[in-house]
């Protein structure tokens, strides 16, 4: 590199930011390229090199110009996560901590199974709702993650597969770690454009699942935009526990939230939404609750998805017992409802639902705000 001769007294030299490719989906790609003067079909070469071959240096895209190749690495960057940690389960789990920035990092978590391998990933560094049962709530919440920070720990994860087994590959993603994705639509939305893109990881739409706890006005976006699969955090078959449970209840009750789910699969005849229900000890789990599900959920095609709750420190719930969970779930089946009770996968290395905390500057104060509340008390 040519060194430059500055004065003392001059500001450091800033090198302009360059693009990260990693998170330019299709369109945004396509805007980039008609930018340069490039032709179009230049997009589904550099998304099949940084997506699904995971090449990050343009010189080694050899489908590309000469002239291409120096432009692009004057001018962009494909910046893909770095783990911090990795954590391993008995039960085959796999978790990874992973950097992006000084302050914060967010996990990705594996569940492989026999016919698959699903990744669960985080949408945003902690979580600004609180439901009461989760403690990626109780953390507080600092920022959004970029588009990039989103596709790369599906980008990370294949990587990490295909180092053990040449040709395995995640086969699913959830949409089920840290964060409440409808609050990060702008990033979410391309990441999981970029998922389904048959140039870059090729997932089908029932293979992408976003899970929400209702922000109602962005389930109606959404569907305006993508057609991949939702699942909705319920967890209370009434306004009055569920506003307890899960707070954006009390800006966006039952009655609008179940519209906006019958919207989001009208005319889509094969779909269905799954409901999560976080099983509560004494809390939502009784036969009476049973029962008003059903009434509940009435003829939206419907697959209800009992959580066992996982404990952290801290938390005031227990879970259900076993025969208690069996016994609401059989309710379920015999008005019809297809019910999955989740295997806990995970949990001792704290991967499973609700247990993922990553390392959150919580901008929030919500742990600070707590232990006055409870100092007080
Ligand atoms: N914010 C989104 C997605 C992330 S949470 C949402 O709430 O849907 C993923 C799932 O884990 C949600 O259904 C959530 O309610 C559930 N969950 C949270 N804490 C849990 C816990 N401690 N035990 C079991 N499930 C939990
Ligand atoms: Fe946020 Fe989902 Fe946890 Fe609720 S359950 S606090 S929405 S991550």
């Amino acid at each position: 590199m040519k060194s430059v001769p500055v004065e003392v007294t001059a500001a450091p030299a800033v090198e302009p930011e360059r693009v990260n490719l990693l998170g330019l989906d299709r369109r945004a790609l396509e805007g980039f390229f008609a930018e340069l003067g490039e032709k179009p079909f230049r997009v589904s070469q550099v998304l099949k090199w940084i997506h699904a071959r995971r090449v990050t240096r343009f010189e080694d895209m050899t489908d590309l110009s000469k002239a291409l190749r120096t432009k692009l690495a004057a001018m962009a960057e494909v910046r893909v996560p770095e783990a911090v940690a990795d954590q391993r389960s008995a039960d085959g789990t796999r978790k990874w901590l992973l950097r992006l920035d000084g302050a914060n990092a967010v996990e990705t978590v594996l569940i492989p199974e026999k016919t698959r391998d699903t990744l669960c990933v985080s949408s945003q560094v902690g979580c600004a709702l609180e439901c009461s049962f989760c403690s990626t709530g109780v953390q507080g919440f600092n920022r959004n993650l970029s588009t990039a920070e989103i596709v790369g720990q599906l980008w990370f994860v294949n990587r990490e597969l295909a180092r053990e087994q040449p040709e395995r590959q995640v086969t699913n993603v959830v949409f089920m770690g840290m964060g409440e994705p409808l609050l990060n639509f702008r990033n979410v939305v391309p990441a999981a454009e970029l998922m389904k893109d048959d140039h870059a990881y090729g997932l089908s739409k029932r293979r992408v699942t976003l899970s929400t706890s209702g922000v109602v006005p962005n389930l109606y976006k959404l569907a305006e935009v993508t057609d991949i699969s939702l699942a909705v955090s319920l967890h209370a078959p009434n306004d009055g526990l569920r506003d307890e449970l899960v707070p954006i209840n009390q800006r966006h009750p039952l009655r609008e939230l179940m519209a906006a789910c019958r919207h989001y699969i009208a005319d889509k005849p094969h779909r269905r939404i799954t409901w999560e229900y976080v099983m509560l000890d004494g809390v939502n789990d009784s036969d009476a609750h049973a029962h008003e599900l059903v009434r509940l959920l009435g003829d939206i095609p419907s697959k209800v998805n009992l959580i066992p709750f996982n404990p952290f420190p801290g938390t005031q719930y227990q879970c259900s017992p076993a025969d208690r969970i069996q016994a609401f779930s059989h309710i379920l089946s015999r008005a019809g409802l297809t019910s999955t009770t989740r295997k806990t996968r995970g949990d001792d290395i704290d991967g499973a639902c609700g247990q993922l905390v990553g390392k959150v500057a919580d901008r929030t104060r919500r742990q600070e705000k707590r232990t006055a509340v409870d100092g007080d008390a």
